[in-house]
């Protein structure tokens, strides 16, 4: 069997060296007798796995000790309601940034429970890049401030964090999870899906500080509510127990080869890789601002639908998948998150500059 080199925006590839230990522990983890899959989850065992993986996420991440890390389901679409859920509850005021369609999904869904502003859009420009932020536009008294950080469709990644003095920064990291290292002290909550580059579908992490529970609306779903959980040790009700088992081991691999600023030298190796080649190139181009690209979704075009397609199919053919940039922006986008190798990007590139003198 040959595995392909595969580009999925999430879910996403996982390192062959995590699979391959899931696969030999998966009937009988470590002499229980059953898989991870099977136990309970209040079992001792499970315990021991839960626990590791929130010291590993700590350890990697350095997250300070005011900070609370849960392991939740319902996506990061869930969070975008749970966010105003938990928050607005002080001004009712929170402002938000637009840099793609998921800070445009998150903004559009915190609408329901308060006065949400948008203080900067670069939808005019296709989000191609982060937009310039005017301070004296910022809601002094807001309850948050609101960004996407990594916008997994566009390709872009906010290049420098805004500054929003006593207020707090909310961030969805779901596409830039564990790809480079993160002062957490600078934020009040980072969240994601793990699916892009932490686990297998199914498991959200939410990174809170501490004073920032406590806050919640009184009609909120209990399960939604950061302070219950929190207090449950993210076992409110059953937790994704494979996928925070499959994070353990991602986790275990990022520090095998240098924690996470070794990941984000790779990283910016791998990304450059293809940005220089495309730069370099007369048939692929990238529109997005070079300050603010993505090292984890590379989005390029050729100048016709049909040059696309082909290049989908063939690329399909020759073992590189997934390339389709996403539904509603058309062309194509290679996600090579921290599971993708070095080889598999070079690769693709070869194959690139082979298309490129077949088709120019
Ligand atoms: C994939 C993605 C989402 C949506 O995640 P779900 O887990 O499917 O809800 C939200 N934000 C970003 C940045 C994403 O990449």
């Amino acid at each position: 069997m040959a595995r392909v080199y595969n580009f999925s925006a999430g879910p996403s590839m996982l390192p062959e060296s995590v699979l391959n230990q899931a696969a030999e522990e998966i009937l009988d983890y470590q002499g229980s007798g059953q898989s991870v899959m099977e136990m309970s989850h209040r079992s001792k065992v499970y315990e021991q796995i839960i626990q590791e993986a929130e010291a590993l996420l700590r350890k990697v991440m350095r997250i300070p000790d005011n900070y609370k890390v849960l392991f939740l389901q319902g996506g990061a679409s869930l969070q975008f309601a749970a966010i105003p859920l938990n928050l607005l509850t002080g001004s009712g005021k929170a402002d938000y940034v637009l840099t793609g369609q998921f800070a445009t999904k998150a903004y559009k869904e915190a609408q329901k429970y308060g006065e949400i502003k948008a203080v900067a859009s670069s939808k005019d420009v296709t989000f191609s890049r982060i937009p310039e932020l005017d301070k004296s536009a910022f809601t002094p008294d807001a309850d948050y401030f609101y960004i996407c950080h990594n916008n997994t469709i566009f390709g872009t990644r906010w290049p420098e964090l805004p500054d929003t003095g006593e207020v707090p920064l909310v961030a969805d990291i779901s596409s830039s999870f564990l790809s480079e290292p993160l002062d957490v002290s600078k934020f009040g909550v980072l969240y994601g899906g793990a699916q892009k580059n932490v686990a297998p579908a199914g498991l959200t992490i939410v990174i809170v500080r501490e004073d920032l529970l406590g806050k919640a609306r009184k009609d909120i779903p209990t399960v939604m509510d950061w302070k219950e959980q929190a207090e449950n040790d993210s076992m409110l009700n059953t937790p994704p127990c494979w996928p925070i088992y499959i994070c353990k081991l991602v986790l275990e691999w990022i520090e095998s080869i240098g924690g996470l600023e070794a990941m984000e030298e790779r990283n910016i190796y791998k990304s450059k890789l293809l940005y220089d080649f495309i730069d370099s190139s007369e048939l692929f181009s990238n529109p997005v601002a070079p300050e603010c690209r993505s090292r984890m979704n590379v989005t390029f075009v050729t100048p016709s639908e049909e040059l696309n397609a082909k290049f989908v199919k063939e690329a399909a053919a020759a073992g590189f998948v997934n390339l389709k940039g996403h539904r509603s922006v058309g062309g194509m986008r290679a996600s090579i998150y921290n599971a993708m190798p070095i080889e598999g990007v070079e690769a693709l590139v070869a194959f690139m500059k082979e298309f490129e003198q077949k088709n120019a």
